[in-house]
Order: C-alpha cells, then sequence, then structure tokens
C-alpha cells in the first residue's frame, strides 16, 4: 500500500527528508546527552548518568538498525527481518514526537511523516506471512464512515445497519459475514484499546485518518496491525470513506499464506 495522493519524485523526496529528520533526531538526542555527562561535577550523579547514557546508545544502535530496515523497506520488498516491525515500532515510539516537532520547524505537513510510517508499517506487515482465522481479525472502524444522516445506530452493533449502500459501512459488514472477520466501531483511541483487551485479535486492520492511526500503531504493541488511511471528500471526521478493496487485501494477507 504506497502512499497516496503523492507523484513518484515526490514520493522518494519526502521519504528522503524523512530518514534525514529521523537521523538528526537520533544525533540531537546523543548530543545532548554528552553535553549533560560533560557537565557533571558529581560521582554518582556522574555515574548514573553514564548508565543511562550506554543504555541510550544501545537503544540508539538499535533504531538505527531498524532504520536500516527500513531504508530497505522504502527502497524494495527485500526480504527484511521480521525484527524490522518491532524496530519500526520502537522507532516510532521515540522518535515520532521529535520527528513532528522538526517536521514542523521545516513547514512540513504533518501527514507526510504520519503517512511514511503508516506505509512502512504496512510494508513490514506485507513482507511476513499468516495464516490466521478470521474471527482472530479485528477491524476498527471510525465512526466517521457512517454518513451523518443515518438514524441507525451503529457504534454498539454494527449489524443495525440496513444497508442502504450510501455509506461503506454495509461493504464491510459484508467482508465480516464473508471471511468471518470482526468489525467494531471505535469512536476514539481508548474504546479501541478496550475493543482490543476484550476480543484478543491476533491481527488488526485499522481503518481512520493518519493521526488516529498512528496513535493506534502506538497502542497496539506487538500485535500485527495494517493501517489503511479513510477517504475524506468532505474533510476530516464527517462523512468518511475506505477503499474496500485495500480492506479485502488487508483481510486475505492475515488469512492465508500465499
Ligand atoms: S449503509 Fe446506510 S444504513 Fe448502513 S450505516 Fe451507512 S447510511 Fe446507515
Amino acid at each position: 500500500m504506497e502512499i497516496k495522493n503523492i507523484s513518484k519524485a515526490e514520493n522518494i523526496y519526502k521519504k528522503f527528508i524523512f530518514l534525514l529528520l529521523l537521523m538528526f533526531g537520533l544525533i540531537v538526542i546523543s548530543i545532548i546527552c554528552l553535553i549533560i555527562i560533560a557537565n557533571v561535577q558529581n560521582e554518582y550523579l556522574f555515574g548514573t548518568i553514564f548508565v543511562i547514557m550506554i543504555t541510550m546508545l544501545f537503544g540508539i544502535g538499535i533504531l538505527l538498525l531498524g532504520i536500516i530496515f527500513n531504508v530497505m523497506l522504502l527502497r524494495h520488498d527485500y526480504p527484511v527481518p521480521k525484527i524490522s516491525r518491532g524496530l519500526l515500532r520502537l522507532s516510532l515510539k521515540v522518535a515520532y514526537p521529535g520527528l513532528l516537532f522538526l517536521n514542523k520547524l521545516l513547514g512540513y505537513d504533518k501527514d507526510f511523516i504520519r503517512k511514511i510510517f503508516i506505509e512502512l508499517n504496512n510494508k513490514s506487515i506485507f513482507i511476513d506471512k499468516y495464516s490466521i482465522e478470521g474471527n482472530d481479525i479485528l477491524i476498527l472502524i471510525p465512526h466517521c464512515i457512517q454518513k451523518t444522516f443515518c438514524p441507525h445506530r451503529i457504534t454498539t452493533n454494527i449489524g443495525n445497519c440496513k444497508r442502504c449502500g450510501k455509506c461503506k459501512i454495509g461493504d464491510l459488514i459484508k467482508l465480516k459475514e464473508e471471511f468471518g472477520v470482526n468489525v467494531r466501531v471505535a469512536t476514539g483511541g481508548t474504546l479501541a484499546q478496550k475493543i482490543v483487551k476484550d476480543l484478543k485479535p491476533k491481527a488488526v486492520i485499522g481503518i481512520a485518518c493518519e493521526r488516529d492511526l498512528i496513535s493506534g500503531l502506538n497502542d497496539i504493541g506487538d500485535l500485527p496491525a495494517i493501517a489503511i488511511t479513510n477517504i475524506r471528500p468532505e474533510g476530516p471526521c464527517v462523512n468518511t470513506s475506505v477503499d474496500i478493496d485495500e480492506v479485502r487485501t488487508a483481510i486475505k494477507h492475515f488469512l492465508y499464506e500465499e
């Protein structure tokens, strides 16, 4: 699942900038640590900071390894080790706030960083093979996919949808029936986490805007998750949509050994 709505050249350029920012962020963290440690007089404090520093350097080494794997993912569909996904998630947690800050300083759209993270995450999932039962797959959808004029309450039970065809809820129910997957509406990150905790799925397919997808990937730990960006013809959070073929591809990837 490539980044949508941007040209190939722009795509490559933005990925390059992204990687530079990521590395710059890690270098800044290292320099700050070095400055702190160089200015500490107290021996006990020096020892403590030294241990923290070594731990951080070890962490940075792992993150750099993650970056190398992710560069491989960005360039080609190499058989990148499974550990790549774990490292990507780790780099997401550690470097993401700094990346957003640098991104803002440079005046780039926040979603560009998010889109790349999402693409990397999805690629790392698509290079793995899965054979998961349908009822162990959870599809989390945002409430804004439902038309605002629809009177049927689908937040607690998606089965209340009358399948009028005016939004994609009906199509998602068809996928649920075809593959036996779970489909739940999550009205926020906390509810999404609760649903995951209750259902204990073996794989998750999340549909949302870039910001919520990143937040969800951050919360989900090691669980394999494919993130699908929603379509927003009327702007954010209202009457959104999703490419059902993308959802179908994601389900099939988790279901079958190919
Ligand atoms: S498909 Fe129709 S009935 Fe179902 S949620 Fe969408 S608008 Fe409502």
